[in-house]
């Protein structure tokens, strides 16, 4: 099946590639980009006509948090910084269930759909009593979705009768977290290009696991070849957690347990040193940066250009529900546009340079070649804007006008070559039943 999205008002290429006449799809991936007026190479099945259309790499997040969608404004954990913050909804999650687990990792992936988003990472460390296997419920549930997915095996083991900051009740021993890691990598981790489903092991941030833990999970990992992801440098709180628990900072703490290594990716990553960042960059560690959850909870501004500078790959996340409190990757692009300004000033950060965090950044982050640029060859993953609401009205440049007027939903998104959005719908999924579903459970999970 070979589809021609033709014509489109814009289309965000590689630098130097003209893609005005547009893209052909070949069943999952790109088989060609179009210089504006060439026709295809081989005839094509079907014909797109993009005219009205902006196209976009599917958008790429690589931090949630699927369960927080259902403690959003949660009157508990209101105005509060990250400590608080975390102890004042650690005792809710508590008592999320399967069902729990489930609709809310639906909804948060229609959600992302619907931004444009097209792979989607989740970091998972709540395994209530009741619910064990909770990854296994994610994998089903993401599975109905059509979002291609990397499901995080997270894990909390140092509760706060060993000096930790969860309560017992929401923590693990360390030989089931490690069996359960080694179950869900061989049962559903997929290694190859244009995978649907990976997995990473990603213990929850260092004041909520142990060292041995931190040691044992990388091991794991580059048993079985599977990437590594973690909470670091959110807080100055963790700096000085890390400095009375470990006697070290964080980064200093990273690399004492074998994890300031490529295959490691970490959200936040706001309060490092210069000598840190350098450190970073040379290991080639990648950081995602979260705008929105770093401005709810007044935790700083992460360096993204320095980074990217020192050789980080530089990711975007939503980061979870409870601290954001949406899932919506584009306005996130829109977030670290304006973050970026405030830090580094107007003509240093491009609606270009916002966007590259959440294509080629986030798919260097995860490790992948197979997602985040138009390319020939790449997964046929796209998000394709229309310009036609009022907010847009009268803008001079497409790609530009995207991010600066603030789009918020995409028309068409399609994932290794499928339709999973058109004409702003979900093209499987009722959302308002799956909304009220939704509703429902986050009611339960407070009464
Ligand atoms: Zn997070």
């Amino acid at each position: 099946m070979r589809t021609w999205l033709r014509n489109p008002l814009a289309v965000l290429t590689p630098e130097g590639v003209d893609g005005r006449g547009g893209i052909v799809i070949e069943d999952d991936h790109i088989a060609e980009v179009l210089p504006a007026g060439a026709q295809p190479n081989r005839p094509v099945d079907e014909r797109f006509d993009a005219t009205d259309l902006v196209v976009l790499p599917g958008l790429i997040n690589t931090h949630h948090h699927f369960y927080q969608t259902l403690t959003r404004a949660c009157p508990a954990a209101l105005n509060k910084e990250l400590f608080a913050w975390l102890q004042s909804l650690y005792p809710i999650w508590a008592g999320l269930d399967a069902d729990m687990i489930h609709v809310a990792t639906r909804l948060a992936a229609a959600e992302l759909l619907l931004s444009g988003c097209t792979t989607a990472v989740d970091h998972h460390y709540i395994f209530p009593v009741a619910v064990p296997e909770a990854l296994d419920v994610q994998v089903e549930a993401i599975r109905t979705m059509g979002i291609r997915a990397v499901l995080t095996r997270g894990s909390m083991s140092l509760g706060e009768d060993q000096g930790g900051l969860p309560p017992r009740n929401t923590i693990q021993d360390e030989e089931t977290i490690l069996a359960d890691c080694e179950r869900v990598v061989g049962r559903y981790h997929q290694p190859d290009n244009g995978a649907m489903l990976q997995i990473a092991l990603a213990p929850c941030s260092p004041f909520s696991v142990t060292e041995e833990l931190m040691r044992e999970t990388a091991r794991l990992a580059r048993k079985y070849g599977v990437r590594l992801h973690s909470h670091l440098g959110e807080t100055r709180d963790e700096d000085e957690f890390c400095l009375a628990t470990f006697g070290v900072r964080p980064v200093d703490y990273l690399e004492r347990v074998g994890w300031l290594k490529s295959d490691v990716w970490l959200a936040h990553g706001i309060h490092f040193t210069d000598a840190e960042i350098d450190r970073l960059g040379r290991a080639g560690v990648g950081i995602c940066h979260c705008p929105s959850s770093n401005m709810v909870l007044g935790s700083g501004i992460c360096r993204t250009r320095e980074l990217e500078a020192a050789g980080c790959p530089v990711g975007l996340g939503v980061d979870g529900s409870a601290s954001n409190d949406c899932s919506n990757l584009i306005q996130e692009v829109r977030q670290a546009l304006l973050i970026g300004r405030l830090r580094y000033g107007a003509a240093a950060v491009s609606h270009l340079d916002a966007l590259r965090l959440a294509t080629t950044g986030s798919a260097a982050c995860l490790g992948r070649a197979d997602i985040g640029t138009i390319e020939p060859g790449k997964q046929a993953d796209l998000a394709l804007f229309t310009l036609d609401a009022p907010r847009f009205s009268g803008a001079g440049n497409p790609l530009a006008a995207l991010v600066l007027c603030g789009a918020h939903r995409a028309a068409h998104v399609l994932v290794a070559g499928t339709w999973q959005v058109r004409d702003g719908s979900l093209v499987n999924t009722d959302l308002t039943t799956l909304q009220a579903e939704h509703a429902a459970a986050a009611q339960r999970l407070f009464s």
